[in-house]
This record gives C-alpha cells, sequence and structure tokens, in this order.
C-alpha cells in the first residue's frame, strides 16, 4: 500500500478521539515516569485511559493502585483492563465489585495469556471464566458499564481462520461490548480488510485501531513475531542500521507512527486507541499532527514562563 498520505490533505477536524494505554508501574522510578507522561496526555483530553492488568496478585494491585490514582490525582477517566487467568470465578467478580467501588464505570475485558507467555496455548484455569465472551457476560450482570474488547486485524495466533476469530468478536459484542481495539499492526490494508470482514459478519461497534508507535524496533519486532503481527519490509528496512543511534530511532519512529495515523484518518478512521508504554512523547506528537491539542498558554503565562 502507500503510506505516504503526506502528500494528501487529511480530514483533521474536532471528532478525532483518542485514548492512551499504560502500565502499572513496578518502581518508584517508573511509577515517576509514568505521572509525567499521565500529566502531559492529560491536556490533551483524551476519551479515556486505561491501564493493563496481568497475572499474579502483586501486578492486580499495582493495577487497582495506578486506577486509584488516576480517579483521585487527574481529570482522567480510567478504564481498567481484567483478564480471565489463573482465577475462579467469584475472585474475578470480586474484582469487578471493588472496581466499581472505587467509581470505575469502563473496562477493557480480555482472555489474558498463559503464565508462559505470548503464544503457549491458553488453558482456562478449572472455575474460571474460559475466554473474554463469559467475563464480558460476567461484567454485565455486575451493573452498567462500558466495556472495550480485544480485536485481531490479523487474526489472533490461536484461531484456525478469520472466521473463527471474528466469530468470537460477535459473542463478545453479542454479549454487551461497545468497542474493540485492535491489537498493534503496521499495515494499514490489513486493518481495513480485517474491518469490512467483520462489518460482513453484522458486527457494528467502532473497531478503534491500537497504535504502537515503535520506542524499540528490535524489541518490537520480537513481541510481534509472537503475537501474530507481521512487519512489513519496508518498516524493517526504515529503521535498519539504526541500533546505536537512539536519536534518529526516535525520530523516524515519530514519523511512522504519524504517517500511519493520518493515513488512517484519511481513510475515514475517527478513534486511535496509543499503546503509549507509559512515555508520553510520541503520542503528544502524534496527537498534535491530527489536530488533538493541548490548550495553548495565554501570551503572558507563556511570557513568565520563558523568564523562569
Ligand atoms: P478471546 O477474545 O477470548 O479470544 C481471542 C481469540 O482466540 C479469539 O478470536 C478466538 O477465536 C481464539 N481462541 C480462543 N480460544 C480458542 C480455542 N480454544 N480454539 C481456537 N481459537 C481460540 N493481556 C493481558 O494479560 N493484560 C492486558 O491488560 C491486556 N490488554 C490488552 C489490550 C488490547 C487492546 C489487546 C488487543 C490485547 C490485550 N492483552 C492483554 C492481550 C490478550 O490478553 C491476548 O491477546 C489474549 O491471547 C487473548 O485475549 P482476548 O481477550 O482477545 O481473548
Amino acid at each position: 500500500m502507500n503510506q505516504s498520505s503526506f502528500s494528501r490533505r487529511p480530514h483533521i477536524g474536532e471528532k478525532v478521539r483518542v485514548s492512551f494505554e499504560f502500565f502499572p508501574p513496578k518502581t518508584d522510578e517508573m511509577e515517576a515516569r509514568l505521572w509525567e507522561t499521565v500529566r502531559r496526555l492529560d491536556q490533551l483530553r483524551p476519551e479515556f485511559v486505561s491501564v493493563t492488568y496481568g497475572a499474579g496478585g502483586s501486578t492486580r494491585e499495582r493495577t487497582a493502585r495506578t486506577v486509584r490514582r488516576i480517579l483521585t490525582d487527574s481529570r482522567l477517566t480510567p478504564a481498567a483492563h481484567l483478564t480471565c487467568v489463573d482465577a475462579v470465578r467469584g475472585e474475578i467478580d470480586e474484582v469487578i465489585a471493588e472496581f466499581a467501588r472505587m467509581g470505575v464505570r469502563r473496562f477493557v475485558a480480555l482472555r489474558g495469556d498463559p503464565a508462559e507467555g505470548v503464544g503457549v496455548r491458553y488453558r482456562p484455569p478449572e472455575g474460571g471464566y474460559a475466554n473474554a465472551a463469559e467475563l464480558v457476560a460476567a461484567l454485565g450482570r455486575a451493573g452498567t458499564f462500558d466495556i472495550s474488547v480485544a480485536a485481531y486485524p490479523e487474526k489472533h495466533p490461536e484461531s484456525p481462520d478469520f472466521a473463527t476469530d471474528i466469530d468470537m468478536l460477535k459473542r463478545k459484542v453479542d454479549g454487551g461490548a461497545t468497542r474493540a481495539i485492535t491489537q498493534f499492526f503496521f499495515d494499514n490494508d490489513l486493518f481495513e480488510r480485517y474491518v469490512e470482514r467483520v462489518r460482513r459478519a453484522g458486527i457494528y461497534v467502532p473497531i478503534v485501531p491500537g497504535i504502537l508507535p515503535v520506542h524499540n524496533f528490535w524489541q518490537v519486532a520480537g513481541f510481534s513475531a509472537r503475537c501474530g503481527t507481521h512487519i512489513p519490509a519496508w518498516l524493517a528496512e526504515r529503521f535498519a542500521g539504526l541500533q546505536a543511534d537512539p536519536q534518529t530511532h526516535a525520530l523516524v519512529a515519530a514519523a511512522v507512527a504519524a504517517e500511519q495515523v493520518l493515513d488512517l484518518v484519511e481513510r475515514g478512521v475517527s478513534d486511535f486507541h496509543f499503546y503509549t508504554m507509559n512515555r508520553a512523547d510520541l503520542a503528544f506528537a502524534i496527537c498534535h499532527m491530527i489536530g488533538i491539542r493541548a490548550p495553548v498558554p495565554a501570551a503572558s503565562e507563556s511570557a513568565s514562563a520563558a523568564a523562569a
């Protein structure tokens, strides 16, 4: 496909909406960096921000802590991710109730991956929810929530074919999910074809592209191989030789992500979910390019900031 959309005029407008994804920090240093990121991205007034959820009690507690702090220390609306991994139904229902008591009204409902990691076949725990569709149903029984689920433009690695994959998406939407956020991808043609397939299957909720700004191409390439995302040759070529040149890598990453998002805007996409990796810069710059901007400080404020 032709990704060079800079020569075309993107329909940049106010109707573009964004959400940002964070992961719960493990150390004080990571926590400080996350909060710098949250404060910066807060200025862009995203529709919501989401916090990922991992296996194991301590990771889950970190998710809850991060969501609670977003509720108390920012203007942002948090969405808590939830997975079915390694917990019986009653435990998950209690986690949902706890989030609801905290004031959480949005969830991203996921099955999760086995403890051994992405790519290993998932076996549901005995007495647990078997898949994300069952988790969506549990959320529906627990209250009235805005529920997002995952979607896979290149199909989930465990799905034998697109029909099986989209059938699972349909079960999640029929159960009450109101939005699907995609796995990251780099080929917009694949995304467009996927959305067409989804619509043909009678699924009409927004399919929001998950955009991964490439902070480290080689890490992303390794992860892509495990989660079934195709790395186009042109993308590998752009980062080739930049292992020891982080500055140029960052500039190329910004250009690649901006190009992808502008092309999607051109194709009519109006909602974007950014996998921020808890870093603000690339997401902030791309949002600027699609017209989502921080308020410009009044002239007197900017003059005193410059003088300080
Ligand atoms: P499901 O919708 O239940 O299933 C996914 C696909 O697997 C289906 O399309 C289905 O066709 C196929 N499948 C499932 N079971 C079978 C089977 N028995 N036979 C054949 N096919 C089968 N992971 C985390 O741990 N924490 C997170 O916070 C997190 N956040 C995410 C956010 C987004 C936006 C996305 C896209 C992914 C996220 N993930 C997260 C990763 C996710 O947990 C994995 O991709 C997981 O492998 C599948 O989860 P799911 O909710 O899509 O599962």
